[in-house]
């Protein structure tokens, strides 16, 4: 069930008060324009109806799609409030994908891949795999890069599409490739859906950072 309700807002630009309609719960085939608002960002955007201002706010949110299978969780806090691990304890155990998403582009871009039924560790390490190869080819520098995007999977490859300031470059990569990846060290990359992790950028840079705790003995 969709579960909605009424909340009472400040205006951050004009500080008066409107009320304002939240989720905090969506599940998509009761609803699919629901789905649609999610991944447009349509959901989050509010208008102040004093000021006439637009803009998103973002609240946690669950987010359950029983058809592929996975729910998300929309949160910059670390912590899964318990009434949250109520509604995943079951499909849980029916072996679905969950993750927290703390942003909301990362929320609209995961709802597109696991749409896609791809494992977003792979997206992450096919964009890192873009990201290296944008940098060898000298196209740019790290520094240059404004965004990182999936773009979708069709025929077994995955496109990525790497962005500047002023240009766009497209990766194309065969899911082959990257599950080999994944495969060939599997212990680095293993992850825990009951405990909603996030799987992004920060998630595949920390994997290959140096442990701090270790020190190289000569
Ligand atoms: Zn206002």
């Amino acid at each position: 069930m969709n579960e909605s309700r009424t909340v009472t807002y400040v205006c951050p630009y004009c500080g008066r008060k409107f009320e304002t309609e939240v989720y905090d719960s969506i599940i998509t085939d009761t609803d699919p324009d629901l789905r649609d608002r999610c991944v447009s960002g349509d959901l989050f955007r509010i208008s102040c109806p004093h000021c006439k201002r637009d803009y998103m706010i973002q609240y946690p949110l669950v987010y359950v799609d029983r058809k592929n299978r996975f729910i998300l969780f929309v949160s910059s806090e670390p912590e899964v409030p318990e009434a949250v691990r109520k509604i995943a304890a079951g499909p849980a155990a029916a072996g679905y994908r969950m993750r927290r998403t703390p942003t909301l582009s990362e929320f609209s871009e995961k709802i597109q891949i696991f749409e896609d039924g791809v494992d977003d560790r792979l997206v992450e390490l096919a964009k890192y795999d873009s990201l290296i190869e944008f940098i060898d080819n000298r196209k740019g520098s790290a520094e240059d890069v404004t965004g990182i995007e999936y773009q979708r999977t069709e025929n077994g490859v995955m496109k990525i599409n790497v962005r500047t300031e002023d240009r766009g470059m497209s990766f194309l990569i065969p899911v082959t490739m990257i599950e080999e990846e994944l495969e060939q060290d599997k212990d680095r990359y293993r992850i825990d859906d009951e405990n909603f992790p996030v799987i992004n950028a920060e998630w595949i840079i920390d994997l290959f950072q140096p442990d701090p705790g270790s020190h190289q003995l000569n």
